[in-house]
Protein backbone atom coordinates (compact mmCIF):
# COMPACT_ATOMS: atom_id res chain seq x y z
CA UNK A 1 0.00 0.00 0.00
CA UNK A 2 1.58 3.41 -1.01
CA UNK A 3 1.32 5.90 1.88
CA UNK A 4 -0.30 8.56 0.36
CA UNK A 5 -0.22 11.27 3.55
CA UNK A 6 3.58 11.46 3.57
CA UNK A 7 5.12 14.78 1.69
CA UNK A 8 6.75 13.76 -1.62
CA UNK A 9 9.06 17.22 -2.56
CA UNK A 10 7.57 18.58 -6.08
CA UNK A 11 8.59 17.47 -9.26
CA UNK A 12 12.16 19.23 -10.14
CA UNK A 13 12.01 21.27 -13.13
CA UNK A 14 15.19 20.68 -15.49
CA UNK A 15 15.65 21.76 -19.43
CA UNK A 16 15.60 19.14 -22.02
CA UNK A 17 18.20 19.46 -24.59
CA UNK A 18 17.09 19.78 -28.46
CA UNK A 19 18.18 16.89 -30.78
CA UNK A 20 21.91 17.14 -31.56
CA UNK A 21 22.12 17.45 -35.43
CA UNK A 22 24.94 15.12 -36.49
CA UNK A 23 26.09 15.76 -40.28
CA UNK A 24 25.26 12.72 -42.67
CA UNK A 25 28.18 10.77 -43.60
CA UNK A 26 28.38 9.17 -46.73
CA UNK A 27 29.64 5.31 -46.76
CA UNK A 28 33.11 5.56 -47.06
CA UNK A 29 33.62 8.57 -44.59
CA UNK A 30 31.86 6.20 -41.77
CA UNK A 31 34.08 3.33 -42.65
CA UNK A 32 37.01 5.74 -42.83
CA UNK A 33 35.99 6.95 -39.50
CA UNK A 34 34.88 3.41 -38.35
CA UNK A 35 38.70 2.44 -39.11
CA UNK A 36 39.81 4.97 -37.27
CA UNK A 37 38.19 4.86 -34.03
CA UNK A 38 38.87 0.93 -34.00
CA UNK A 39 42.39 1.59 -34.23
CA UNK A 40 42.45 4.07 -31.18
CA UNK A 41 40.83 1.49 -29.16
CA UNK A 42 43.20 -1.16 -30.20
CA UNK A 43 46.30 1.49 -29.28
CA UNK A 44 44.56 2.49 -25.79
CA UNK A 45 43.55 -1.27 -24.73
CA UNK A 46 39.78 0.66 -24.88
CA UNK A 47 36.47 -1.14 -25.57
CA UNK A 48 33.15 0.41 -26.17
CA UNK A 49 30.57 -0.19 -23.80
CA UNK A 50 26.89 0.82 -25.84
CA UNK A 51 23.41 1.13 -24.35
CA UNK A 52 20.67 -0.34 -27.15
CA UNK A 53 19.31 3.54 -27.04
CA UNK A 54 21.61 4.96 -29.12
CA UNK A 55 22.55 5.31 -32.61
CA UNK A 56 22.86 1.94 -34.60
CA UNK A 57 26.50 2.89 -36.25
CA UNK A 58 28.10 2.72 -32.34
CA UNK A 59 26.11 -0.61 -31.58
CA UNK A 60 27.42 -2.07 -34.64
CA UNK A 61 30.65 -0.89 -33.56
CA UNK A 62 30.95 -2.09 -30.52
CA UNK A 63 30.30 -5.26 -31.51
CA UNK A 64 32.47 -5.57 -34.15
CA UNK A 65 35.63 -4.49 -31.79
CA UNK A 66 35.01 -6.60 -29.04
CA UNK A 67 32.96 -4.29 -26.90
CA UNK A 68 29.44 -4.98 -25.76
CA UNK A 69 25.40 -3.38 -26.40
CA UNK A 70 23.09 -4.29 -23.45
CA UNK A 71 20.59 -2.80 -20.84
CA UNK A 72 22.50 -1.11 -17.91
CA UNK A 73 22.56 -3.78 -15.57
CA UNK A 74 24.49 -5.89 -18.20
CA UNK A 75 26.61 -2.72 -19.02
CA UNK A 76 27.50 -2.56 -15.46
CA UNK A 77 28.39 -6.04 -15.11
CA UNK A 78 30.58 -6.00 -18.40
CA UNK A 79 32.78 -3.71 -17.16
CA UNK A 80 33.46 -5.26 -14.24
CA UNK A 81 34.52 -8.63 -16.57
CA UNK A 82 36.64 -7.27 -19.08
CA UNK A 83 40.34 -6.52 -19.14
CA UNK A 84 40.15 -3.64 -20.78
CA UNK A 85 42.00 -0.73 -19.21
CA UNK A 86 39.57 2.06 -20.52
CA UNK A 87 35.86 1.34 -21.00
CA UNK A 88 34.29 4.48 -23.42
CA UNK A 89 30.26 4.34 -22.05
CA UNK A 90 28.50 5.11 -25.20
CA UNK A 91 24.66 5.99 -23.52
CA UNK A 92 23.94 8.47 -20.35
CA UNK A 93 26.14 9.60 -17.59
CA UNK A 94 25.00 7.55 -14.89
CA UNK A 95 26.27 4.88 -17.34
CA UNK A 96 29.58 5.82 -17.25
CA UNK A 97 29.26 6.70 -13.08
CA UNK A 98 28.30 3.42 -12.56
CA UNK A 99 31.04 1.88 -14.91
CA UNK A 100 33.71 3.89 -12.68
CA UNK A 101 32.02 3.32 -9.31
CA UNK A 102 32.69 -0.54 -10.07
CA UNK A 103 35.82 -0.01 -11.84
CA UNK A 104 37.47 2.84 -10.19
CA UNK A 105 41.39 1.90 -11.56
CA UNK A 106 39.71 1.80 -15.07
CA UNK A 107 39.60 5.00 -17.16
CA UNK A 108 36.26 6.08 -17.93
CA UNK A 109 35.21 8.13 -20.60
CA UNK A 110 32.15 9.21 -22.89
CA UNK A 111 31.38 10.91 -26.08
CA UNK A 112 30.18 13.79 -24.31
CA UNK A 113 29.49 14.00 -20.17
CA UNK A 114 26.59 16.42 -20.99
CA UNK A 115 24.55 13.54 -21.35
CA UNK A 116 22.40 12.89 -18.69
CA UNK A 117 19.06 11.45 -18.33
CA UNK A 118 15.48 13.52 -17.26
CA UNK A 119 15.63 10.98 -14.21
CA UNK A 120 18.70 12.05 -12.67
CA UNK A 121 18.24 15.77 -13.79
CA UNK A 122 14.83 15.51 -11.72
CA UNK A 123 16.24 13.47 -8.67
CA UNK A 124 18.83 16.34 -6.89
CA UNK A 125 21.01 13.96 -4.12
CA UNK A 126 20.68 17.19 -1.68
CA UNK A 127 16.54 17.29 -1.81
CA UNK A 128 16.39 13.45 -2.05
CA UNK A 129 18.46 12.93 0.77
CA UNK A 130 16.02 15.15 2.85
CA UNK A 131 13.26 13.49 1.67
CA UNK A 132 14.90 9.49 2.38
CA UNK A 133 16.08 11.72 6.44
CA UNK A 134 12.09 12.64 6.79
CA UNK A 135 11.44 8.82 6.57
CA UNK A 136 13.97 6.68 8.28
CA UNK A 137 11.75 3.25 8.39
CA UNK A 138 11.86 3.07 4.77
CA UNK A 139 14.35 0.79 2.44
CA UNK A 140 15.39 3.22 0.05
CA UNK A 141 15.74 1.55 -3.40
CA UNK A 142 16.65 3.90 -6.39
CA UNK A 143 16.60 3.46 -10.36
CA UNK A 144 19.93 3.11 -11.66
CA UNK A 145 19.28 5.90 -13.72
CA UNK A 146 20.38 8.72 -10.41
CA UNK A 147 23.57 10.28 -9.95
CA UNK A 148 26.71 8.68 -8.27
CA UNK A 149 25.36 10.86 -4.86
CA UNK A 150 21.96 9.67 -4.73
CA UNK A 151 23.40 6.00 -5.30
CA UNK A 152 25.19 6.70 -2.23
CA UNK A 153 21.99 7.50 -0.13
CA UNK A 154 20.73 4.45 -0.82
CA UNK A 155 19.99 0.84 0.07
CA UNK A 156 19.60 -0.99 -2.99
CA UNK A 157 19.69 0.04 -6.80
CA UNK A 158 18.11 -1.44 -9.25
CA UNK A 159 17.37 -1.39 -12.92
CA UNK A 160 14.46 -2.35 -14.66
CA UNK A 161 15.33 -6.31 -15.42
CA UNK A 162 15.76 -6.85 -12.12
CA UNK A 163 13.13 -4.03 -9.85
CA UNK A 164 10.45 -6.41 -9.33
CA UNK A 165 12.47 -9.28 -7.75
CA UNK A 166 14.68 -6.83 -5.58
CA UNK A 167 11.73 -5.42 -4.45
CA UNK A 168 9.20 -8.54 -3.68
CA UNK A 169 12.27 -9.89 -1.99
CA UNK A 170 11.97 -6.52 0.18
CA UNK A 171 7.94 -6.79 0.86
CA UNK A 172 8.57 -10.66 1.82
CA UNK A 173 10.58 -9.42 4.59
CA UNK A 174 8.03 -6.50 5.50
CA UNK A 175 10.27 -3.64 4.89
CA UNK A 176 8.30 -0.86 3.74
CA UNK A 177 10.05 1.20 0.23
CA UNK A 178 11.08 5.06 -0.69
CA UNK A 179 11.25 4.69 -4.51
CA UNK A 180 13.11 7.37 -6.90
CA UNK A 181 13.11 8.90 -9.45
CA UNK A 182 10.63 7.30 -11.82
CA UNK A 183 7.28 7.43 -10.36
CA UNK A 184 5.54 5.37 -13.33
CA UNK A 185 8.09 2.33 -13.07
CA UNK A 186 8.17 2.52 -8.81
CA UNK A 187 3.69 2.78 -9.73
CA UNK A 188 4.12 -0.72 -12.32
CA UNK A 189 6.20 -2.13 -9.40
CA UNK A 190 3.53 -0.95 -6.37
CA UNK A 191 1.03 -2.78 -8.29
CA UNK A 192 2.95 -5.95 -9.10
CA UNK A 193 4.61 -6.95 -6.05
CA UNK A 194 1.36 -5.21 -3.58
CA UNK A 195 4.92 -3.39 -1.34
CA UNK A 196 4.30 -0.40 0.60
CA UNK A 197 6.13 2.03 -1.85
CA UNK A 198 6.02 5.78 -1.48
CA UNK A 199 7.35 7.44 -4.58
CA UNK A 200 8.98 9.74 -5.74
CA UNK A 201 7.73 12.24 -8.36
CA UNK A 202 10.16 11.65 -11.74
CA UNK A 203 9.56 10.82 -15.00
CA UNK A 204 11.50 9.71 -18.27
CA UNK A 205 10.91 12.56 -20.66
CA UNK A 206 10.70 10.01 -23.61
CA UNK A 207 8.36 7.79 -21.81
CA UNK A 208 6.44 9.75 -20.23
CA UNK A 209 4.79 10.90 -23.60
CA UNK A 210 3.28 7.64 -24.95
CA UNK A 211 -0.32 8.57 -25.02
CA UNK A 212 -2.87 5.70 -24.24
CA UNK A 213 -5.34 7.69 -26.37
CA UNK A 214 -3.41 7.61 -29.35
CA UNK A 215 -1.91 3.72 -28.62
CA UNK A 216 -5.62 2.12 -28.55
CA UNK A 217 -6.42 4.17 -32.07
CA UNK A 218 -3.01 2.43 -33.43
CA UNK A 219 -3.95 -1.05 -32.10
CA UNK A 220 -7.09 -0.91 -33.88
CA UNK A 221 -5.17 -0.28 -37.15
CA UNK A 222 -3.14 -3.14 -36.49
CA UNK A 223 -5.16 -5.74 -34.11
CA UNK A 224 -2.65 -8.78 -34.77
CA UNK A 225 0.13 -6.84 -33.58
CA UNK A 226 1.81 -7.39 -29.83
CA UNK A 227 2.17 -4.25 -27.83
CA UNK A 228 5.79 -3.93 -25.95
CA UNK A 229 5.85 -1.47 -23.70
CA UNK A 230 8.58 -0.64 -20.90
CA UNK A 231 7.40 -0.27 -17.75
CA UNK A 232 9.43 3.54 -17.32
CA UNK A 233 5.83 4.60 -19.46
CA UNK A 234 2.71 5.71 -18.25
CA UNK A 235 0.11 3.30 -16.57
CA UNK A 236 -2.77 3.68 -19.81
CA UNK A 237 0.21 2.84 -21.92
CA UNK A 238 1.24 -0.15 -20.08
CA UNK A 239 -2.38 -1.11 -19.23
CA UNK A 240 -2.35 -1.93 -23.39
CA UNK A 241 0.47 -3.81 -23.13
CA UNK A 242 0.76 -7.71 -24.30
CA UNK A 243 4.57 -7.42 -22.07
CA UNK A 244 6.19 -5.34 -20.29
CA UNK A 245 9.60 -5.46 -19.97
CA UNK A 246 13.43 -4.27 -19.55
CA UNK A 247 14.88 -3.55 -22.87
CA UNK A 248 16.43 -6.66 -22.58
CA UNK A 249 13.05 -8.68 -22.72
CA UNK A 250 11.07 -6.42 -25.06
CA UNK A 251 14.04 -7.51 -27.43
CA UNK A 252 13.28 -11.06 -26.40
CA UNK A 253 10.09 -10.66 -26.80
CA UNK A 254 10.42 -9.22 -30.33
CA UNK A 255 12.82 -12.73 -30.93
CA UNK A 256 10.18 -15.28 -29.17
CA UNK A 257 6.55 -14.12 -29.78
CA UNK A 258 4.93 -15.28 -32.99
CA UNK A 259 3.79 -12.33 -34.53
CA UNK A 260 4.87 -10.82 -37.01
CA UNK A 261 3.86 -7.14 -35.93
CA UNK A 262 5.39 -5.49 -32.76
CA UNK A 263 4.32 -1.89 -31.33
CA UNK A 264 6.71 -0.65 -29.44
CA UNK A 265 6.67 1.52 -26.60
CA UNK A 266 9.74 2.91 -25.65
CA UNK A 267 13.10 4.78 -27.02
CA UNK A 268 13.23 3.66 -31.01
CA UNK A 269 16.81 3.50 -30.82
CA UNK A 270 16.40 -0.21 -29.58
CA UNK A 271 14.91 -0.79 -33.04
CA UNK A 272 18.64 -1.62 -34.64
CA UNK A 273 18.69 -4.55 -31.87
CA UNK A 274 15.31 -6.08 -32.68
CA UNK A 275 15.79 -5.82 -36.39
CA UNK A 276 19.37 -7.21 -36.05
CA UNK A 277 18.10 -10.19 -34.04
CA UNK A 278 14.47 -10.24 -35.80
CA UNK A 279 14.77 -9.51 -39.34
CA UNK A 280 11.77 -10.72 -40.40
CA UNK A 281 9.41 -8.75 -37.65
CA UNK A 282 7.73 -5.43 -38.73
CA UNK A 283 8.32 -3.03 -36.00
CA UNK A 284 5.74 0.30 -35.40
CA UNK A 285 7.08 3.04 -32.95
CA UNK A 286 4.32 3.21 -29.97
CA UNK A 287 2.57 6.85 -30.86
CA UNK A 288 3.75 10.01 -28.31
CA UNK A 289 1.17 12.57 -29.50
CA UNK A 290 -2.21 13.22 -31.21
CA UNK A 291 -2.68 14.53 -34.28
CA UNK A 292 -0.81 17.83 -34.26
CA UNK A 293 0.41 17.83 -30.73
CA UNK A 294 3.96 18.44 -30.26
CA UNK A 295 6.41 16.39 -28.19
CA UNK A 296 9.76 16.87 -27.02
CA UNK A 297 11.59 13.62 -27.18
CA UNK A 298 9.46 12.21 -29.70
CA UNK A 299 10.71 8.69 -28.98
CA UNK A 300 14.15 9.19 -28.66
CA UNK A 301 16.00 10.31 -26.02
CA UNK A 302 17.83 13.69 -26.77
CA UNK A 303 20.67 12.77 -24.29
CA UNK A 304 21.46 9.56 -25.68
CA UNK A 305 21.55 11.05 -29.01
CA UNK A 306 24.75 12.92 -27.71
CA UNK A 307 26.45 9.90 -28.60
CA UNK A 308 27.79 9.50 -32.40
CA UNK A 309 30.54 8.29 -33.94
CA UNK A 310 32.08 11.81 -34.73
CA UNK A 311 32.23 12.76 -30.57
CA UNK A 312 33.60 9.11 -30.16
CA UNK A 313 36.48 9.98 -31.90
CA UNK A 314 37.59 13.28 -30.23
CA UNK A 315 36.84 11.63 -27.03
CA UNK A 316 39.74 9.29 -28.13
CA UNK A 317 41.78 11.57 -29.49
CA UNK A 318 42.09 14.12 -26.41
CA UNK A 319 40.78 12.13 -23.73
CA UNK A 320 38.77 14.63 -22.33
CA UNK A 321 34.97 13.88 -21.00
CA UNK A 322 36.52 11.79 -18.22
CA UNK A 323 34.35 10.33 -15.51
CA UNK A 324 35.79 11.24 -11.90
CA UNK A 325 33.79 10.69 -8.68
CA UNK A 326 35.26 11.51 -5.45
CA UNK A 327 36.37 8.49 -3.55
CA UNK A 328 34.01 9.16 -0.27
CA UNK A 329 30.79 9.33 -2.50
CA UNK A 330 31.98 6.04 -4.56
CA UNK A 331 32.80 3.95 -2.00
CA UNK A 332 29.05 4.47 -0.23
CA UNK A 333 27.32 4.20 -4.19
CA UNK A 334 29.19 0.56 -4.68
CA UNK A 335 27.34 -0.75 -1.93
CA UNK A 336 23.72 -0.76 -2.90
CA UNK A 337 24.83 -1.50 -6.83
CA UNK A 338 27.24 -4.81 -5.73
CA UNK A 339 23.77 -5.79 -3.63
CA UNK A 340 21.79 -5.75 -6.75
CA UNK A 341 24.77 -7.62 -8.69
CA UNK A 342 25.03 -10.20 -5.74
CA UNK A 343 21.36 -10.82 -5.90
CA UNK A 344 20.88 -11.01 -9.67
CA UNK A 345 24.10 -14.03 -9.44
CA UNK A 346 22.22 -14.88 -6.35
CA UNK A 347 18.64 -15.72 -8.61
CA UNK A 348 20.10 -16.63 -11.79
CA UNK A 349 19.44 -13.36 -12.98
CA UNK A 350 20.25 -12.13 -17.12
CA UNK A 351 24.31 -12.96 -17.27
CA UNK A 352 26.02 -12.09 -20.05
CA UNK A 353 24.50 -12.63 -23.50
CA UNK A 354 21.33 -12.67 -22.20
CA UNK A 355 19.49 -10.59 -25.30
CA UNK A 356 21.39 -12.96 -27.45
S1 LIG B 1 15.42 7.41 -22.31
FE1 LIG B 1 14.57 8.36 -20.45
S2 LIG B 1 15.38 7.13 -18.80
FE2 LIG B 1 16.65 6.69 -20.59
S3 LIG B 1 18.34 8.15 -20.48
FE3 LIG B 1 16.77 9.13 -21.73
S4 LIG B 1 15.56 10.36 -20.29
FE4 LIG B 1 16.75 8.89 -19.09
Amino acid sequence: MTDTNAAVPPRVPFQVPAHPEWPDLDPVAKADLSARITRLLREQNAVLVAHYYVDGDLQALAEATGGYVADSLEMARFGTETNASTLVVCGVRFMGETAKILNPEKRVLMPDLGATCSLDEGCPAEVFSAFCDAHPERTVVVYANTSAAVKARADWVVTSSIALPIVRHLHAQGEPVLWAPDKHLGRYVQRQTGADILLWDGACVVHEEFKGFALERLRRLHPDAAVLVHPESPEEVVAQADLVGSTTQLIQAVQQLPNREFIVATDEGIFWKMHQLAPDKHLIAAPTAGEGATCESCAHCPWMAMNALQNLEQVLMHGDQEIQIEESVRVRAVQPIQRMLDFARAHGIGGRRAQD
